[in-house]
């Protein structure tokens, strides 16, 4: 049922809960009385939405980074009518659709107005009645895209633009999503390259009219244009074309060398090799290499939106933090778009979504990310090894599951929508995605010790995502069905395996996999190469495993790990380092101060600035500057080599 229907129920049920007690009282009550209730929302019913929407969006305004929507929705005949904006958005697990973008909206039938009305309680939803003789009303509004990162995420730039159709249709209520068949167009700027999974059909001048899909096919296939455009086919021969589409800000950030592409069509092999099947007719990589339109990563069943740094080619070496990029979201559409959890599928975009098994939709698909980063060459075995080291330190401080369950972070896409917490150590945030894939490692060691190195995780994926060859409809699944297929591979008790690791409470992180894969976690005063490119792309200092915070390039503490050094001195986040031991602050100076406290027993002096006020704290810390990396344990091969191997 939709959100607004279930708010209804809820109160209904209280007042009759409510009523007996209010009888006893007195036989008329001198309260409130509830307002009588709004049009009902009509729910999703399975069954052929009568006619095609369709949909044209103008995206040539790049001076005001506006996109202009013309729609027109058959309906069948006078009555209530009820249009909805997307608000679940698959991909953010969230309730995340930006209404707040939604602007000029005007409905007219027969070149009339149509008063609408906003659903007071679900307000996505737009009410209108539609008058007699009327078979088709038109629909006109802007979406308005964030013009600085304050608002959101930028999606238009001169360079550039990303469509993404959820943000720029109003749909009828009442039918599932891939019931109503919209035609879709878009209006370019002269000039810009589209690159989507959809299939154009005509283009007249900038317009390009794409073939006729369903809603749900619409909203997973969005479209990036851009004035710098290349694509390159990876799959050349292959079942389905698959194409990486690359827009830039710059020309030359186009210039990708053999060896990187030779990397991405690697990917491409080494993952048919693990799941054996594929689930696209074609599938597009939308890259785009930006510092002004927002990063992202988003999948979808036949592309992903991929954006990310402008360096991506020009500094492959020094860029390896975040490379797993391409290798998840491609995963995603085996695992997530393809096998997706029952309870996150829904029959629209304004049902709500239960999220309780993103550790396998996103920890797993974060655990294939790096290793077929690592497979294809995307990454390096090192710069991968030095990624896993980096997230076991990461969870390993992660305090919060003293009170909090990795199982119950599944809810904070709901919860916190990614927006920044004080205490990320405490509170903890989405720790199913990097927690679990750590567990998943676990899981994965664990089968090739049970079975000499015979079967594997690979094994499991090929039995879970592997099916149904060519096939994108969607396959729900329960937690019974992975610990069914686990089974499969080797007989072990994997329900109180992922139970524990889901409901336990540490201490630390799940690490097993790690040691049984032939390394340990350990800690020295050297960063690794790929923490460096980690802090870059941050632009901030990392000294959570000494002093116990993070620092960015202005000086503010950008995180303060809960009950550490720093925190024990009384720092929180967001506070100024102004001078250590009484110079002026630079981060070499302090990585210097920590280097010079090794050992000794005078506190390491900071002046910071909290507001207003100055004040001076003492960090009482002499373990030095402590990086995390993995060392190899015993000798002869170890798992984790096997694991980050390519596949023959
Ligand atoms: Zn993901």
């Amino acid at each position: 049922m939709t959100l607004r229907l279930r708010l209804l129920a809820a109160s209904a049920a209280a007042l009759a809960l409510l009523a007996p007690l209010a009888h006893a009282q007195s036989a008329v009550s001198a309260g409130p009385q509830p307002l009588p209730p709004e049009p009902p929302i009509a729910e999703p019913k399975d069954a052929p939405y009568p006619g095609v929407l369709t949909l044209v969006v103008d995206a040539t305004d790049l001076d005001h980074a506006i996109q202009r929507v013309h729609e027109t929705v058959p309906v069948s005949g006078p009555g209530p009518e009820t249009l909805l904006y997307p608000r679940w958005l698959p991909g953010n697990h969230s309730p995340s659709g930006p209404i707040d973008k939604l602007a000029g909206l005007v409905i007219t039938a027969g070149g009339r107005p149509l008063p609408w009305r906003r659903d007071p309680v679900d307000v996505y939803a737009f009410h209108v009645d539609v008058p007699a003789g009327v078979n088709e009303i038109s629909v006109d509004f802007q979406f308005l895209s964030p013009v600085s990162t304050r608002e959101g995420r930028v999606v238009m730039t001169p360079q550039m633009l990303n469509v993404e159709w959820n943000a720029v249709a109003l749909y009828p209520a009442g039918y599932f999503s891939r019931d109503v068949k919209v035609d879709a167009s878009v209006i370019l700027p002269a000039g810009f390259h589209a690159a989507t999974a959809l299939e154009p059909v005509s283009s007249e001048g900038p317009r390009i009219r794409y073939k006729t899909v369903n809603f749900e096919n619409l909203v997973d296939s969005p479209l990036i244009a851009g004035k710098y455009f290349r694509q390159f086919d990876l799959d050349p021969g292959g079942p389905a074309r698959v194409s990486l589409d690359v827009i830039a800000d710059r020309p030359d950030e186009l210039d990708a060398k053999p060896e990187q592409i030779e990397a991405h069509k690697a990917l491409v092999q080494q993952a048919y090799r693990l799941y054996g099947a594929h689930h696209y007719d074609h599938y597009d990589f939308l890259l785009s290499l930006s510092d002004r339109m927002g990063g992202e990563g988003l999948e979808h069943h036949q592309s992903s939106e991929d954006g990310t740094t402008p360096k991506y080619f020009l500094d492959w070496a020094g860029t390896s933090a975040g490379r797993d990029l391409l290798a998840h979201e491609y995963t995603h559409s085996w695992n997530g778009k393809f096998r997706r959890p029952a309870d996150l599928w829904t029959p629209s975009f304004n049902v709500p979504m239960r999220d309780s098994l993103l550790w396998v939709y996103e920890g797993q698909t974060q655990y294939w990310g790096y290793v077929l980063a690592a497979r294809s060459g995307l990454m390096t075995k090192q710069q991968t090894l030095d990624a896993i080291a980096l997230t076991a330190a990461t969870y390993d401080h992660r305090v919060g599951r003293a009170w909090r369950a990795l199982e119950d972070t599944t809810n904070d896409p709901i919860i916190a929508q990614r927006r920044p917490l004080s205490w990320l150590s405490w509170q903890r945030s989405e720790d199913y995605y990097s927690e679990a894939q750590l567990m998943w490692l676990d899981a994965d060691t664990l089968i090739r010790e049970r079975t000499q190195g015979k079967k594997s995780l690979d094994d499991f994926a090929r039995a879970f995502f592997g099916v149904e060859n060519g096939s994108y409809v969607v396959d729900t699944y329960q937690f019974d069905d992975i610990v069914k297929t686990l089974n499969g591979v080797v007989a072990y008790d994997w329900a109180g395996f992922l139970r524990q690791r889901l409901d336990g409470h540490g201490p630390g992180a799940p690490l097993d996999g790690i040691a049984r894969g032939g390394y340990r976690l350990v800690y020295t005063d050297k960063e690794t190469e790929y923490q460096k490119s980690a802090e870059q792309r941050r632009k901030s200092t990392d000294l959570m495993y000494s002093l116990g915070f993070s620092i960015n390039k202005d000086g503010v503490l950008s995180e303060v790990l809960w009950d550490g050094p720093a925190f024990k001195a009384g720092l929180t986040e967001g506070t100024q380092l102004m001078a250590v031991n009484g110079d002026a602050y630079s981060s070499e100076d302090l990585k210097d101060a920590v280097t010079r406290a090794k050992g000794g027993a005078e506190p390491i002096a900071l002046l910071v600035k909290d507001k207003d006020e100055f004040r001076t704290v003492l960090i009482d810390y002499h373990d030095g500057l402590r990086y995390p990396r993995l060392e190899r344990s015993g000798a002869g091969p170890a798992f984790l080599d096997a694991i980050l191997a390519p596949k023959p």
